[in-house]
C-alpha cells in the first residue's frame, strides 16, 4: 500500500467564530492510500480546542510510515484496528486513514459506501447550515445570504436571547442552537425557557464538558432536548450522556473515523438516545463521509463545504439542505487534481 499525505488549509467565507474564539482558515490533514491500483482518500481537521495540530499528525504518520505502508489491506474494520494501535494518541490522524480505508475499500468494491451498508440515500434528514457568532445585524445578513431550512446558531455571548429573537424576526426556519459550552446551569435554564418559544429544535453542549450535575439538573427540567458534543467524544462516553443528555453529536474526527462511529450509533440506538452526526468544517471529503451515514441519523449538520471558499474535492452537492453524493464507488466524490502537483 502507497501513503501519500499534505496540508490543507482552506479559507472560510467568513471568519467562523464560536464561543471559543475566532478562524479565518481550517487548517486539515489530507492522505491518500493506493492499494492495487485503487486509491482512497481521507481528511482529519485540527481543532485547537483538542489540541491535536497537522503537524504533530504528519510527525505521527511518518513515524510509522513504513509500517503502514506493508499493511496487507484486506478491508476497513481490521485496518482501523490496526491504525488504532499504532496511533492510540492520535483519533484525527486515524481518523483521516480511515475515511481513506473505507473509500479504498468502496472503490475496490466498486460500491458507494452507504450501498455496502444497505442503506437508501433518499432517506435521512437534511443538513443545518451554521451562523457564527457575530453582531445580530450581521448575523441577519449571513441567514439571508444562505436560505436554507434549518439554520444552526452558534451562542454564548451576552446577547444570546437579543440575536436569537432579531434572527426570528426574519425568518420562519428551524432553529438549533450550539452554546459550545459556554453557559452557566442558571444561565442556560434562564435562556431554554425563552428559547424554546423561538422554534428551537434543541440545544448542543449548553455546559462545560464535565459538569456532568449539571445536565443531570437541565436535563430534568429543560423544555428542550439536550444534545452532547463535547461532552461526547469517544465510544466510551455515549452511555455516560443517557440521563444527561437526549442525544448525542458524533464527529468521525473525535471519536477516530467511521468504523468507531458505527458503533456508536448502534451503541445510541440501543440506549434510545437521539443521533446526530457533526462536522468541524472538513472539506468534501471529510463531510463526504458523513454524507454516506445520512440514513442512518435523526439529525445532520455538514455545512463545512458551505462555509469554506474552496475544496479538496468534488462531487458533493446541497440543495436547500437535501445532500447528494454524484460518485458511484467509496466515498462517492472525486479527488483527482489533490496530489496532482506532487
Ligand atoms: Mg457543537
Amino acid at each position: 500500500m502507497k501513503i501519500r499525505f499534505r496540508e490543507s488549509n482552506l479559507s472560510f467565507k467568513h471568519p467562523f467564530t464560536i464561543s471559543k474564539g475566532t478562524k479565518t482558515h481550517q487548517p486539515a490533514l489530507v492522505v491518500e492510500l493506493e492499494h492495487l491500483g485503487y486509491r482512497g482518500y481521507g481528511e482529519a481537521p485540527s481543532i485547537s480546542y483538542y489540541g491535536i495540530t497537522v503537524e504533530q499528525m504528519i510527525n505521527d504518520l511518518e513515524s510509522k510510515r513504513l509500517l503502514l505502508e506493508k499493511f496487507a489491506f484486506t478491508g476497513p474494520d481490521r485496518f482501523w484496528h490496526f491504525v488504532h494501535h499504532l496511533f492510540p494518541l492520535n483519533p484525527f490522524l486515524v481518523c483521516a486513514l480511515d475515511i481513506a480505508g473505507w473509500d479504498l475499500h468502496g472503490n475496490m468494491a466498486k460500491k458507494p459506501l452507504y450501498q455496502i451498508w444497505k442503506l437508501d440515500p433518499s432517506k435521512g434528514p437534511l443538513t443545518d447550515y451554521t451562523i457564527g457568532i457575530d453582531s445580530p445585524e450581521q448575523m441577519v445578513a449571513k441567514m439571508k445570504e444562505k436560505p436554507w431550512p434549518i439554520y444552526k446558531i452558534k451562542l454564548g455571548t451576552d446577547n444570546d436571547l437579543e440575536i436569537m429573537r432579531t434572527l426570528r424576526s426574519h425568518t420562519d426556519a428551524r432553529f438549533r442552537v450550539d452554546a459550545n459550552a459556554a453557559w452557566s446551569l442558571q444561565e442556560a435554564l434562564d435562556k431554554i425557557q425563552v428559547l424554546s418559544g423561538l422554534g428551537v429544535e434543541f440545544i448542543e453542549q449548553p455546559l462545560a464538558k464535565d459538569n456532568w450535575q449539571g445536565m443531570r439538573e437541565l436535563f430534568e427540567k429543560s423544555p428542550l432536548p439536550l444534545i452532547a458534543d463535547e461532552s461526547c467524544v469517544a465510544e466510551s462516553d455515549v452511555e455516560k450522556c443517557l440521563h444527561h443528555f437526549h442525544g448525542i453529536n458524533i464527529k468521525l474526527t473525535k471519536c477516530s473515523g467511521i468504523t468507531p462511529a458505527l458503533r456508536m450509533i448502534e451503541k445510541a440506538r440501543k440506549l434510545e438516545l437521539k443521533v446526530m452526526v457533526g462536522c468541524m468544517n472538513e472539506s468534501t471529503i471529510g463531510s463526504a463521509a458523513v454524507a454516506n451515514l445520512i440514513p442512518l441519523l435523526d439529525y445532520v449538520d455538514m455545512d463545512g463545504p458551505l462555509l469554506l471558499s474552496t475544496d479538496n474535492a468534488t462531487g458533493l452537492s446541497y440543495d436547500f439542505g437535501k445532500v447528494s453524493l454524484s460518485g458511484r464507488s467509496g466515498l462517492g466524490i472525486s479527488c483527482d487534481r489533490l496530489f496532482e502537483s506532487d
